[in-house]
């Protein structure tokens, strides 16, 4: 009969404790959830982009203006030369984020004049 209380004195304390630890455990989840929150905008934040091409532009953009110099018939002569850079523009859209990115790169310097 003693050992039999002693029994559901201890079956109660583990009851208790066990009743502690879920409430703890509920506790930490709650936490754990605003975490998970914080943690799927973090993750999306974090999820590598899907850049896709969408265009690509070409742009004649004038660059300078220079003189070289030419030998016709001994006489030294000054000419003008227009330089000319073929600038392309690339734009990219991610639909994961919804956004777009460009870049835009020096694709060719051109000489309106052959010199050397
Ligand atoms: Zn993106
Ligand atoms: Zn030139």
């Amino acid at each position: 009969m003693k050992l039999k209380l002693v029994l559901l004195m201890s079956f109660a304390i583990a009851c208790a404790v066990s009743m502690s630890t879920v409430e703890a455990k509920h506790a930490d989840l709650d936490e754990e959830s605003k975490i998970t929150v914080y943690e799927k905008e973090r993750q999306l934040n974090k999820t590598p982009h899907n850049w896709k091409k969408t265009s690509s532009q070409f742009e004649m953009v004038h660059a300078d203006t220079h003189e070289y110099t030419v030998w016709h018939n001994f006489i030294k002569k000054t000419r003008k030369c227009d330089i000319t850079h073929r600038m392309k523009t690339d734009v990219w859209y991610c639909e994961f984020h919804n956004h777009t990115k460009s870049e835009t790169s020096l694709e060719e310097t051109i000489h309106s004049n052959r010199h050397s």
